[in-house]
Parts: structure tokens; C-alpha cells; sequence
């Protein structure tokens, strides 16, 4: 709370006299200890921040629990029809369609090979 101290008195409100060891009252705050102006000029703008970030609150973005892309659907579809793989992989398989369509924008043809690639190998 230093700023808001009256810089003349370091917040006392009172200046000591060395001289004559009394002490008198601090010209720049009037005995408050406090800057007047800047207390002022903090209370006229305290209300406006918190204002301006509600106004302005980003929607909540939710992040997708499945893929975007129709080719991202399809692949899924293939991946959790698939009968001999685990849910576990099915999962980490989907998971991987999601995060490649995030990275990419979309499935790319490398991408759904491969994972068809995956279904193959656990059918055979
Ligand atoms: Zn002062």
C-alpha cells in the first residue's frame, strides 16, 4: 500500500520536527497519510475493470469430444466398429483423429491411411 502514502510523510500524516523533536501535521495529505488525489482518481475508476472484463468474457470454448470433419466422423465410425480392437484403443484411435483435426484442420489422406492401417492389422 506504499502508493497510496502520502509521499510528503510516508503515510504517519506527520511530519517530525528534528529540530525541536515535536511533530506537525503533514501539508501534503493533511494529516491522513494518504494521497487524496490518487485515492480519488482510484475510486472513480475502481467499478470499471471488473465491467469491462465481464463484458467482454470469452465464451466458454468447449473443446470438442469428437472429430469436426466428416472424414474425422467417418474414420471414428470405422474405428469404433472395428471389432477387435479394445475401447481402450478405440479411444486413444478417436482421441487421435481429434487432435490430428485440430492440428491440421482436417483428416489428411496420409493420416486416414494410417489409421486404417491400424483397423487392418487388429482385424487380421
Ligand atoms: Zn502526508
Amino acid at each position: 500500500m506504499s502508493i497510496e502514502s502520502c509521499g510528503v510523510c510516508g503515510g504517519d500524516g506527520r511530519i517530525a520536527n528534528s529540530f525541536s523533536g515535536s511533530t506537525a501535521t503533514c501539508p501534503g495529505c493533511h494529516g491522513t497519510g494518504r494521497r487524496s488525489d490518487d485515492a480519488l482518481f482510484r475510486d472513480v475508476t475502481k467499478t470499471k475493470p471488473s465491467h469491462y472484463r465481464q463484458a467482454n468474457k470469452p465464451a466458454a470454448v468447449e473443446k470438442p469430444s469428437g472429430p469436426a470433419t466428416f472424414e474425422g466422423t467417418q474414420l471414428a465410425k470405422e474405428v469404433s466398429e472395428c471389432p477387435n480392437l479394445s475401447s481402450g484403443t478405440k479411444a486413444k484411435l478417436t482421441l487421435e483423429i481429434v487432435e490430428h483435426e485440430a492440428t491440421h484442420g482436417k483428416c489428411t489422406q496420409t493420416f486416414i491411411k494410417k489409421v486404417r492401417k491400424q483397423l487392418r492389422a487388429a482385424g487380421s
